[in-house]
């Protein structure tokens, strides 16, 4: 598998220091169990935050919250890595998200968002005020321009898609910020399956005028 996009840099730190949410991390870990690329850095961010935390504890921690920041650090780093390195046979799911999944992409209650939309809500891992859902894009379709109140991440697990910022194949994430405005429209050839976690409710661009108009009285 060739990957093309990978998280950014601010994402992998959050993610090594254990400061993101149960649903982003998630999202993480399943890039993580696909991307050799991504490992490497998390374990190079892993490895240079406890020589920073050893330096700084001579002077300003002491032994014991030094021990618990490291005890949370390694709990962190082996669940998630005893998590990817689990092989599995037969199946295209990559792990953990198959764990969360009672069937194949193909056999799951798919649910209709809109034409040509379908999602999937996954049970089990706590999105809070978010969502973390499978969407299933038919060929050819575009998802509603928007933008972002929180952090958005979109693995790609099947099939393709194309937005501003270019082609996302399986494999691949789109770690948005907050401000970016995209429009992704699925590939030609097939479905596209993507893994999608997002920290607040999306606000469709349509609704920024409205919103805008209300707020400074017009
Ligand atoms: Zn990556």
């Amino acid at each position: 598998m060739t990957i093309h996009h990978h998280l950014n840099d601010a994402t992998l730190m959050a993610y090594a220091a254990g400061s993101v949410s149960e649903s982003l991390s998630f999202v993480i870990a399943t890039h993580l169990s696909v991307c050799s690329t991504c490992r490497a850095r998390v374990a190079e961010m892993e490895s240079l935050g406890g020589a920073e935390l050893e330096s700084q504890s001579e002077m300003t921690m002491s032994s014991t919250a030094l021990d618990n920041v490291m005890a949370l650090l390694d709990d962190d780093f082996f669940v998630e890595e005893s998590k990817i390195s689990k092989p599995v046979a037969n199946s295209n799911i990559p792990s953990p998200l198959r764990d969360y999944l009672p069937h194949d992409y193909e056999a799951l209650e798919w649910k209709t968002m809109a034409p040509g939309v379908k999602y999937f809500t996954l049970d089990g891992v706590n999105a809070g005020k978010g969502t973390l859902r499978l969407l299933k894009i038919a060929p050819g379709v575009t998802i509603p321009e928007h933008t972002h109140e929180g952090t958005e991440l979109t693995l790609v697990l099947k099939g393709s898609f194309s937005d501003e910022v270019g082609r996302f194949k399986a494999g691949d994430i789109a770690d948005l910020d907050d401000d970016i405005h995209h429009q992704p429209i699925a590939d030609t050839d097939e479905d596209c399956i993507c893994l999608i976690v997002t920290e607040a409710p999306l606000k469709f661009k349509a609704m920024m005028p409205k919103l805008f108009q209300y707020f400074v009285g017009m």
